[in-house]
């Protein structure tokens, strides 16, 4: 299941509800990133939510 809100800052996440990290808050979205599938495990969380967060904190600066 994925949360609809953000559990960090409990913002809602709209088209965010897969991603890796909260695009408000930046923190790790744990429903998202723990290794569910065979994929995942195979792409380890540490190599791929830094650029997630790194891409958010971006966008963030790009909207505000
Ligand atoms: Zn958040």
């Amino acid at each position: 299941m994925h949360a609809a809100k953000c559990p960090h800052c409990h913002v809602r996440l709209g088209q965010f509800m897969y991603a890796d990290a909260c695009p408000h808050c930046h923190k790790e979205l744990h429903d998202n990133t723990q290794p569910l599938t065979v994929s995942a495990k195979r792409d380890p969380l540490k190599t791929r939510a830094w650029p997630i967060t790194a891409f958010f904190r971006m966008v963030a600066v790009i909207e505000s």
